[in-house]
């Protein structure tokens, strides 16, 4: 079985923007309460809205299973206040589930989270126990700057953070770290903001002990883990500059790396770097790169054809397209079990 770790569901109705647009204009006017309104949206529209994109691809690339999230860079936690961000959260939550009750055999759900600037991650665990106990969904997106590219929130090491940690852990979902859409122009939003977070998540993960408070704690960095693999030897380096744990015994027991990398060489580089067991495959498909590679006719997030070219072995393989996901998701067991999967 192939079981893609990444994807959003970036082709949604559009009755899904609508609401946000209006939630979005609503803000602007105080004296308005928080907008809430109905999302129309049929089980048709739901089919029509995946048939020609994710579920095409799935089939034509051969992978089975997506794990499954909203649109990332829509869940813009820096809009609004708290309560804008638990409602928008609900409704895109609520139509994921929608997604992976109609389509059991090929989506898994991940929640995304009503996070805020300012607002302590605590306030996300009701969200995240709905999702999981009512949806059974299997792990959530966690935004470590809710800002948009401010970075205000502490680091991902910081006990802030530790009452959703503790959630997750007893809930046994992992989270992946990402970010969402930037509104600070120095920062392109899938660019530079995406792959600086991936870092500087990796590298606030060495600085700390979060790992012997929460030994089961896991963590997905996504997009084949930002700079870190091509700049491994730094990492180690300050590591061991720092009198921290080598990677291999500390970060590394948490944390994996998705394949969202969107060429064969950055494939080729991230599988002889990263031990294999914490790399779980990923395509973020229909996702941040859309267009085909004219040096090859092929799609760049057609991660799968960078995998398969490379000379695995069978436990390699296993590991990388199912087991891993398995492993980092145990949830997904009972989902797969369910199916004819
Ligand atoms: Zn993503």
């Amino acid at each position: 079985m192939i079981i893609d770790c990444h994807g959003h569901y970036t082709t949604a109705p559009k009755a899904l923007q609508d609401y946000r647009d209006a939630q979005i204009a609503a803000l602007k006017d105080p004296a308005q309460p928080p907008y809430d309104g109905r999302i129309d949206i049929s089980d048709d529209q739901i089919r029509e809205s995946l048939e020609g994109a994710q579920l095409k691809l799935q089939r034509e690339r051969g992978t089975d299973v997506t794990i499954f999230s909203p649109r990332a860079s829509a869940m813009a936690h820096h809009v609004g206040d708290a309560r804008t961000s638990l409602n928008w959260s609900r409704r895109c939550n609520d139509l994921i589930h929608r997604v992976c009750t109609l389509y059991p055999d090929n989506f898994v759900g991940v929640c995304q989270l009503p996070q805020s600037p300012g607002v302590p991650p605590g306030n996300s665990i009701e969200e995240l126990e709905r999702c999981v106990n009512e949806f059974g969904f299997i792990g959530c997106n966690l935004n470590p700057d809710p800002s948009g590219g401010h970075w205000t929130a502490p680091p991902l090491i910081d006990k802030y953070w530790y009452p959703i940690y503790e959630k997750m852990v007893e809930l046994d979902v992992p989270a992946m770290v990402h970010v969402s859409s930037s509104c600070n122009p120095v920062f392109h939003a899938t660019g530079a903001h995406y792959i600086n977070a991936d870092t500087t998540a990796f590298m606030q993960f060495i600085q700390g002990d979060l790992f012997k408070d929460f030994p089961t704690l896991r963590f997905i960095i996504p997009h084949g883990g930002g700079a870190v693999p091509f700049h491994w030897g730094r990492y180690r380096g300050l590591a061991q500059d720092m009198k921290r744990p080598i990677l291999e015994e500390h970060v590394l027991k948490n944390v994996f790396f998705d394949t969202c990398v969107y060429h064969l060489p950055g494939i080729e580089l991230l599988l002889k770097v990263i031990p294999v067991d914490n790399i779980l495959f990923g395509s973020e498909m229909v996702g941040a790169v859309r267009g085909i590679d004219p040096r090859t006719g092929q799609y760049y997030d057609d991660t799968k054809r960078y995998v398969d070219a490379l000379p695995l072995t069978d436990a390699d393989r296993y590991k990388l397209f199912e087991g891993n996901a398995r492993r980092v998701y145990p949830r997904i067991a009972k989902k797969l079990k369910a199916t004819s999967k």
